[in-house]
């Protein structure tokens, strides 16, 4: 039985990851799960799966999680080491029964977890962005160190994973990513300054958290999977481009220095990259729909509206910039979206906070994720400083 570690449990992917682990009972166990502050279904994974390890984000959390395993009458002699805090991410990734890491933290919370499992060569089935948007050059340095295979879990890394396997390397010569377009694909740009929270978080395809479902309405998902891309798959900035596909069927392309282009195309169900991960270099049955054939299918591609959507644009900047920017390009729109969620930016400043902080903040080449998280914490006070600044009245 392989041993998973899943950080981010209670999220989108991370329940997505267990539908499939709870399918194929025996072949894979679960040594640890890792959360954030949702005790309640945390509670219930640990009734389900039984971990040896279960990890909140704080101390509270924890009091929290042994309130409700009492309230799910579950004994205490069953109960697993319960821990919380970033060292206990670090101790649930990289315990030496685990095998697999399936990171699915939303942030850099994820990030130190992560790269210590890359260090010792832990399989990882790849979810959280921020770990190569912020990290790149630090985790991939490691990665090929400790020769750890990184499977990316992202529906579009995950596909063109999937292209890249019919050649070599060094004859693909461009890799395509298509994106939904999001809920404001059709909207004016005049209208974009009026666009509410709820009007954000409609996505029309895809069913995600809360931070990921906005940056796919600014586009800035995509930025971030362009520079994903490039650290996963070694391709420069300009050898990826970006493609609206509205259907999201089609969800990577890679052309071959002969002209051909090899897409992968599946239904919209995360259970299948994730899956995918799990069983590479093998393929088994996924649970997920599959695409009838004897319908009409209308798919339509195309290029994406730069002067709307800025923040595709910021994201080859900061790949150019290369070092720290990218780290500083999340920050800076994660502050940002937690302020538009909250009512205090309008829409249109998420773009405006990220653009003036890659200005402020200098690139440097953090040598170690303490490093990093440094420029991620002074990119997020600017970021907050100059939110504060122009807009002090909504705050
Ligand atoms: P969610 O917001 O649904 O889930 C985030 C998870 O991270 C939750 O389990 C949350 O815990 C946990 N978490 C947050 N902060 C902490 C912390 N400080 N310590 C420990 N755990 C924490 O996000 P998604 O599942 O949608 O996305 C997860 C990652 O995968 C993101 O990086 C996203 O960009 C990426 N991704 C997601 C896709 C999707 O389809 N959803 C597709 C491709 C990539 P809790 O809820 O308990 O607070």
């Amino acid at each position: 039985m392989q041993m998973l570690s899943v950080l981010g449990s209670t999220g989108s992917i991370g329940v997505n990851t267990l539908d499939v682990v709870r399918r194929w009972k025996g072949r894979y166990g679960i040594h640890s799960l890792v959360a954030g502050g949702n005790v309640k279904l945390l509670a219930e994974q640990i009734f389900e799966f039984r971990p040896r390890l279960a990890v909140v984000a704080d101390e509270g959390g924890r009091e929290r999680l042994i309130g409700e395993l009492r309230a799910l009458g579950l004994a205490e002699s069953d109960w697993p080491q319960l821990e919380f805090g970033a060292e206990a991410r670090v101790l649930a990734a990289t315990a030496a029964e685990v095998e697999f890491v399936l990171s699915a933290i939303v942030g850099v919370a994820g990030l130190e977890a992560t790269y210590e499992a890359v260090k010792l060569g832990k399989r990882i089935g790849l979810a959280n962005k921020e770990v190569l948007v912020s990290g790149g050059e630090l985790v991939m340095a490691a990665s090929r160190a400790a020769r750890t295979e990184l499977l990316p879990v992202d529906s579009e890394h995950n596909g063109a994973h999937q292209c890249l396997r019919a050649g070599k390397r060094n004859e693909a010569v461009k890799l395509i990513l298509t994106a939904s377009g999001g809920p404001f694909r059709r909207t004016p740009f005049e209208d974009l300054k009026t666009v509410t929270p709820e009007q954000a978080l409609n996505h029309p395809t895809w069913k995600m958290g809360p931070r990921i479902t906005v940056d796919s309405s600014t586009l800035m998902n995509k930025g971030f999977e362009v520079i994903e891309a490039c650290w996963l798959f070694d391709f420069r900035a300009d050898e990826v481009e970006v493609v609206v596909h509205p259907q999201s069927k089609v969800h990577a392309m890679v052309e071959f220095n002969d002209g051909s282009v090899i897409t992968q195309v599946c239904a919209t169900d995360m259970r299948m990259p994730i899956q995918y991960a799990l069983t590479y270099p093998e393929r088994a049955d996924a649970p997920v729909p599959k695409l009838k054939w004897d319908e009409v299918h209308s798919w339509d591609f195309h290029p994406p509206d730069w002067e709307k959507f800025p923040l595709l644009g910021l994201s080859y900047q900061a790949i150019r910039a290369g070092g720290s920017a990218g780290c500083t390009l999340n920050a800076a729109d994660e502050v940002a979206v937690e302020a538009f969620l909250k009512g205090q930016i309008p829409y249109l400043a998420i773009a405006a906070t990220v653009a003036e902080t890659l200005e402020r903040v200098p690139v440097t080449h953090p040598a170690t994720v303490a490093a990093l998280l440094e420029v991620d914490r002074q990119s997020r006070a600017v970021a907050q400083e100059w939110i504060s600044s122009s807009f002090a009245l909504s705050l």
